[in-house]
């Protein structure tokens, strides 16, 4: 059964083989990576919706932030630590930038590996669309 920090058939944070992300984290997948820490690896993503748009992922596997973060804090932690240090990094934090943790498809995600966007570069409205 899935309950959120744990998928079928396998131990919880174990890449699975069939994960885009677990492979970009194995190098299997070629990716512009602009930061890594221990705990994490961040990268340009391939459909930019703003100057800056780099996504921010755990090495380790959870299908989102919100069973990231209950079954490892500290590493949920750390993602949000290096999707600021992003934002510095790119001179995207001068001028105000957002991370954005879509959960769930109804929310628009599209890959099950937790990721922080981080978007600059551009203003931004509210409510989101
Ligand atoms: P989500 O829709 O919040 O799950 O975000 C997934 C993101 O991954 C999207 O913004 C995609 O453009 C991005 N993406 C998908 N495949 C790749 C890839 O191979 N490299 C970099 N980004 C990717």
């Amino acid at each position: 059964m899935i309950d959120g920090s744990e998928e079928a058939g396998s131990m919880a944070g174990e890449a699975q083989a069939d994960c885009l992300f677990c492979k970009i984290v194995a190098g299997e997948v070629p990716a512009t990576v602009v930061r890594e820490s221990e705990t994490t690896v961040a990268f340009r993503d391939i459909n930019p919706q703003a100057p800056t748009h780099v996504l921010v992922i755990p090495r380790v596997h959870y299908p989102d932030a919100g069973s990231l973060a209950a079954a490892e804090p500290g590493i949920a932690a750390d993602v949000l630590r290096e999707a600021a240090a992003v934002a510095n990094q790119e001179k995207a934090d001068g001028t105000g930038y957002r991370i954005v943790f879509n959960t769930g498809a109804g929310a628009g995600q599209t890959v099950f590996h937790a990721h922080a966007h981080v978007l600059g570069g551009r203003g931004f409205n509210w409510p989101p669309g």
